[in-house]
């Protein structure tokens, strides 16, 4: 596809979140927060779903999970703009509870057109909701830092930066992870870091999981 039209396919489906009614979280929600960033990405993250400052804004993980998963992106020389950056589900859930299996049933439309869409050679899932939508049933604790194959791409699990603020005890673990990523995605097609030396061998083929 073209980035053209990358950015067309983008543009509408957010378009169809705006006006998405398919399930309750639509009644409550200031703005819907589609997912932004390179409509090209050689990397997507996904995360669970807005909250207050999402909400507020539009715009996905801008609130202080969002700073941390700025600053973690900073540590291996990535921008916002490097990537693409949504939610599985694309409206807050009342008082940031978790969001419930037919709310993201009922969105999970609009996240296969992004993925689709974008193309992503590497989905890094962040928490187990995005990881869920993947791989059901494997806990994101045995699973996390752990490249698996997907239909073609790499699913990459990591924690969600926001359980690293509850319980900083994670953040290494979310950091070392960030690290493993930047080991393998200068090998990755596409990748914003993808050494232009043609000569560069792939050197991370033991490094996946694939089970
Ligand atoms: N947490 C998420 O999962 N997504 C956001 O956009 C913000 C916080």
């Amino acid at each position: 596809m073209s980035l053209k039209n990358q950015h067309i396919n983008l543009a509408s489906i957010s378009q169809r979140v705006s006006v998405c009614s398919a399930c309750d979280l639509s009644k409550d929600r200031t703005n819907t927060v589609p997912g932004e960033g390179n409509p090209n990405a050689a990397i997507m993250f996904i995360g669970e779903a807005p909250g207050f400052n999402e909400d507020k804004t539009g715009e996905p993980f801008v609130g202080r999970a969002g700073s941390l998963l700025t600053d973690l992106l900073d540590t291996i020389g990535l921008k916002r703009r490097d990537v693409y950056i949504t939610n599985m589900v694309k409206c807050r859930p009342p008082k940031n509870r978790d969001p419930n299996e037919a709310e993201i049933d009922s969105c999970s439309g609009h996240l296969d057109s992004q993925i689709l869409t974008v193309n992503p050679i590497v989905i890094v899932t962040l928490g187990r909701f995005s990881f869920g939508k993947f791989f059901p049933r494997v806990p994101i604790s045995k699973a996390r830092g752990k490249a698996k194959k997907w239909k073609g791409k790499i699913v990459f699990p990591m924690y969600h930066p926001a359980a690293a603020l509850y319980n900083p005890s994670l953040r290494p673990r979310l950091e070392q992870d960030f690290q493993k990523l930047n080991e393998f995605i200068p090998n990755v097609e596409g990748s914003p870091k993808k050494p232009t030396d043609p000569s560069t061998k792939p050197k991370q083929l033991g490094f996946f999981d694939i089970r």
